[in-house]
């Protein structure tokens, strides 16, 4: 997929659960003491021109109606790495982008609620856009001091700065590293800040990071 003036072919999709205190909090849930993470498809990712599609089988559903927006930023993989070390961190990130967490909300808190995984909530299709473009590290010096903001139709949802992050990218990629082996143009996802809410069709979600820029999709419901 094109990414601006580049192409990433990413293998893997993996996010940060809670990963700053007053999200955890609204969601009412404990401070994670490692790294939280899970993983979405690739079917979930689109890029800008593209709308987010609003599942008629969670619209139409009053178990399962609600469908949440999460901003956050996103590191995309330069090079194959296991087991590294958070000083070595930086040299295996290609880039920065904007990635936005869509979450089919109310099955995620009943499969959660039942010790299910959350997988099914995250991985409708084009639950995973991504852009505008990957901002090199070259550009970003500390990705830790960036304001991060959504809003809908115009009106400020989430508005936070990613120095808030419990987890920085160094630890992260070094904790992730235990466990999986990267590859270049895979994308690691750090959570997002408080203010998470639903979405409805016909929504405009504009989703920015300082130094980044801003990706903008349009919320459509299911043919
Ligand atoms: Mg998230």
């Amino acid at each position: 997929m094109k990414l601006g003036d580049i192409t990433i072919n990413p293998t893997k999709i993996i996010c940060l659960g809670r990963n700053y205190i007053e999200h955890a909090k609204e969601m009412k849930s404990k401070i994670p003491k490692e790294p939280l993470f899970f993983v979405k498809t690739l079917n979930t990712l689109i890029t800008e021109g593209n709308p987010i599609i609003y599942p008629k089988m969670l619209y139409n559903s009053q178990e399962y109606n609600q469908v949440d927006h999460e901003v956050e930023l996103a590191f995309i993989i330069s090079n194959v790495c296991k087991n590294i070390q958070t000083e070595q961190a930086y040299e295996y990130i290609r880039g920065y982008t904007i990635f936005l967490d869509i979450t089919a909300r109310k099955m995620q808190i009943s499969d959660r609620n039942i010790n299910l995984p959350w997988y099914r909530s995250k991985n409708f299709d084009t639950f995973g856009p991504i852009g505008p473009h990957v901002a090199p590290c070259a550009e970003i010096k500390d990705p830790h001091h960036l304001s991060i903001d959504l809003k809908i139709n115009g009106e400020v949802r989430q508005q936070s700065n990613t120095e808030n992050m419990i987890f920085k990218i160094p630890e992260i990629l070094s904790f992730l590293s235990k466990f999986i082996t990267f590859a270049p143009d895979d994308i690691v996802a750090t959570g997002t800040p408080s203010g998470v809410g639903p979405i409805q069709p016909g929504d405009l979600i504009e989703a920015s990071i300082e130094k980044i820029g801003k990706i903008t999709h349009k919320v459509v419901l299911e043919d």
